[in-house]
């Protein structure tokens, strides 16, 4: 494979280049002729001289009038000095240090496009265009992520040399491309690293991001395909049944957890594993749903195992499992690194080792010690994933092969709602239904962005509340307050920084002396956390400090104040999850988000939250201004591997997914050539 080749071959290329390229991560011509720019300079987005300001890196096309040499004061450099004219008539001074040749490539009544940056000569009082580069023709030049020694320039020259030393082959022919109406790949490389124009400078990033998503989609299809041809334990679904555990629910499921739930008995029915994902709002009630379904499957004799991604949760869900089908006769364990816990068993037998007990439970709940070697179940028929994102495929995997003859049915919950267009993209494995729609009765949770000036009110309004009995939580971006030795400037961030230890004391001491303060963070040891969370949720403490560990699952209805410091640090799609922590019961709920850097951007952002209570809604938002790594997390950094693409792009995502839809439809053994690039190992990554 010529594309394999090292670039070691390539002229100039000495060992200690190689070792800084490889840092780059680039080895082979492939990885050099895939190492896209990051930026572009266009030498034809000119910028009027009269509309420069200090600090602009501009484009200027001008005409040298007047240029010269000479030593600079104290004669240890030459400067070059030359006054530049562009067609409205205004003048600036182009500088250069040290360059005397300059001088005789720019002859007077030359003209040039310059780019560079706009600086003030302090004795002259003039504003200057600092050692501007020049081209004759209006080119758009690469910019490259660099590193030191190996700068954009001499990437360029060596991307060049690349590209016209091997042959790119099109895994698409002529008339695919044609259909598909894209660039061929010779051409779209090339353009991509040397555009011509704008035009095909978009063409060209249109055709490769074509391909990142067409093989991330033709790989999770497949993916789906190969899971759903093997076989899966078969529910029987017995409405009575059914209709009977449902009575015994505290409340009546809304519309769009019946069909959810629909959506999954149609599926556990079927001789294949079933691949879903709960796409649904924060406090939608999905959970519950996960929970029928378990019941379900336990009532057909298998296991259903829950993964849930932090101990807090596992154990509110151990909570809320047990208590939701009491009536059940169901066992359900608790099964994690350092909380072990079950039910009593019907069928369990006398002397019987506590894990055994607990890993034979028709339900086990637990964290990733579930996923260790040791660990082994009887009969798993479901396996339920709570925030899919935070587990890797070989994780998950793992768990999935558990049951030796039988493939699990898999079910898989969001954090936080995705947006349809992202969630099918990134979710091409999964059939995915959605919960957008409250449980009825939820007040709209009131929400403000609390400035400097009304600290002290939202304090004395939060006093009043719990004075009548109701709860607060408290939100803090950061653990402990980081000293580190440094600028000014990163003193002052870092002090900005409210740390749950430091809120806490505040609060426990100066603000609220007389109410009982709990702390709740990460690093704590896990009994700790269970008795605080246990405290809180039988009202005996008022407040809880936390980190951001509280984002998941925490369910005590009595609390309707969250209270989030430095709100501008979280995306929206978390401070959606962290007001989903109240509203949970009858009273009237608030969030107060606070923020000490007051700048109209995050004031619009925060906003938003104000004004919004669809967390579908706020993660489009997110999206749009954030880019989709704040919404879905590894699950985007982790195994897609975009490097062109963006997930945002729904065209070519489209495109890409229906072509790698009729590839699947053909037979993939129709394609020799993408079948190839599949099983290589570029595309397994
Ligand atoms: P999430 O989708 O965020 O995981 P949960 O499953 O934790 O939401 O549910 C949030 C709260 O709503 C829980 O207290 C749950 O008991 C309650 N709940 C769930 N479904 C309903 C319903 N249909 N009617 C009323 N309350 C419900
Ligand atoms: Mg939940």
């Amino acid at each position: 494979m010529e594309l394999e080749k090292s670039i070691k071959i390539i002229p100039g290329i000495g060992p200690r280049r190689y070792d800084l390229l490889n840092k780059l991560g680039i080895e082979t011509f492939h990885d050099l002729i895939y190492y896209f720019p990051r930026a572009y300079r266009d030498f034809s987005n000119i910028t009027p001289i009269s509309s420069c300001r200090i600090h602009d890196e501009v484009i200027i096309r001008a005409t040298v009038t007047d240029i010269s040499s000479n030593p600079t004061r104290n004669k240890k450099m030459s400067l070059v000095k030359a006054t530049l004219l562009d067609e409205d008539g205004n003048k600036i001074k182009a500088v250069w240090f040290n360059q005397r040749y300059i001088v005789k490539n720019l002859p007077i009544n030359s003209t040039w496009y310059f780019s560079g940056k706009i600086g003030f000569d302090f004795s002259t009082r003039e504003k200057t265009l600092n050692a501007p580069e020049y081209q004759k023709k209006p080119i758009i030049l690469p910019i490259y992520h660099e590193t030191e020694g190996i700068n954009s320039k001499y990437l360029a020259k060596i991307i060049n040399f690349a590209l016209a030393h091997v042959a790119i082959s099109d895994w698409l022919t002529e008339e695919q491309q044609k259909d598909l109406n894209v660039f061929s790949l010779p051409q779209a490389t090339k353009q991509a690293h040397f555009p011509q124009n704008q035009q095909c400078l978009t063409a060209a990033r249109h055709r490769l991001s074509f391909d990142e998503l067409f093989f991330l989609s033709l790989k999770l299809q497949l993916r789906k395909s190969r899971f759903q041809s093997f076989p899966a334990p078969q529910i029987t679904f017995d409405q009575n049944l059914m209709a009977n555990i449902t009575s015994h629910l505290p409340f009546v499921l809304t519309q769009a957890q019946q069909a959810v739930l629909d959506d999954i008995v149609s599926d556990v029915t079927k001789q294949h594993p079933m691949t879903r994902l709960i796409n649904g709002d924060v406090g939608s009630g999905k959970t519950v749903v996960a929970g029928l379904t378990s019941v379900l499957v336990a009532k057909n004799h298998y296991q259903a195992v829950w993964l849930a991604p932090t101990e807090i949760l596992a154990m509110q869900h151990y909570q809320t499992i047990t208590k939701l089908f009491e009536d059940e006769k169901i066992s359900v364990g608790l099964y994690t690194a350092k909380q072990q816990l079950c039910t009593t068993n019907v069928h369990q037998k006398k002397g019987q080792a506590l894990k055994d007990q607990i890993l034979q439970s028709d339900i086990v709940i637990g964290t990733h010690a579930l996923l260790e070697d040791k660990i082994n179940f009887a009969k798993v028929g479901l396996v339920v994933v709570d925030e899919e994102h935070r587990f890797g495929v070989v994780q998950r995997g793992k768990l999935l092969l558990k049951n030796k003859h039988l493939v699990p049915h898999y079910l898989a919950m969001t954090a936080t709602p995705i947006p349809r267009t992202l969630a099918t993209a990134i979710y091409a494995d999964f059939d995915i239904s959605v919960i957008d729609q409250l449980p009825k009765g939820r007040k709209k949770i009131i929400t403000k962005i609390v400035s400097r000036e009304n600290r002290q009110k939202a304090y004395e309004f939060i006093h009043a509340h719990i004075q009548a009995g109701r709860q607060c939580f408290v939100v803090c971006p950061l653990i402990e307050e980081n000293k580190q030795e440094g600028s000014q400037e990163k003193e002052l961030f870092e002090l900005e920084k409210k740390s749950v230890k430091k809120e806490y004391e505040n609060l426990r001491t100066k603000i609220f002396p007389d109410l009982k303060i709990a702390m709740l963070h990460g690093k704590m040891h896990s009994e700790d956390k269970k008795n605080i969370m246990d405290d809180f949720s039988q009202k005996k403490t008022d407040i809880l400090v936390s980190t951001s560990v509280i984002e998941v699952g925490v369910d005590v209805p009595n609390a309707n104040i969250m209270m989030i410091e430095g709100a501008d640090r979280f995306g929206l799609a978390q401070l959606h999850q962290f007001r989903g922590r109240v509203g949970r019961g009858t009273h009237q709920s608030f969030c107060f988000l606070f923020t000490e850097n007051a700048t109209e951007k995050i004031d619009q952002r925060l906003k938003a939250l104000e004004n919004n209570d669809s967390g579908f809604r706020l993660a489009q938002i997110d999206l749009n201004t954030r880019g989709p790594g704040e919404i879905i997390g590894s699950r985007q950094s982790g195994y897609t591997g975009l490097k062109v693409a963006h997930l945002t792009d729904t065209i070519t995502l489209a495109k890409a997914k229906k072509f790698a839809q009729k590839i699947i439809a053909d037979g993939l053994d129709k394609y020799p050539t993408i079948s190839d690039i599949i099983n290589s190992s570029h595309a397994q990554k």
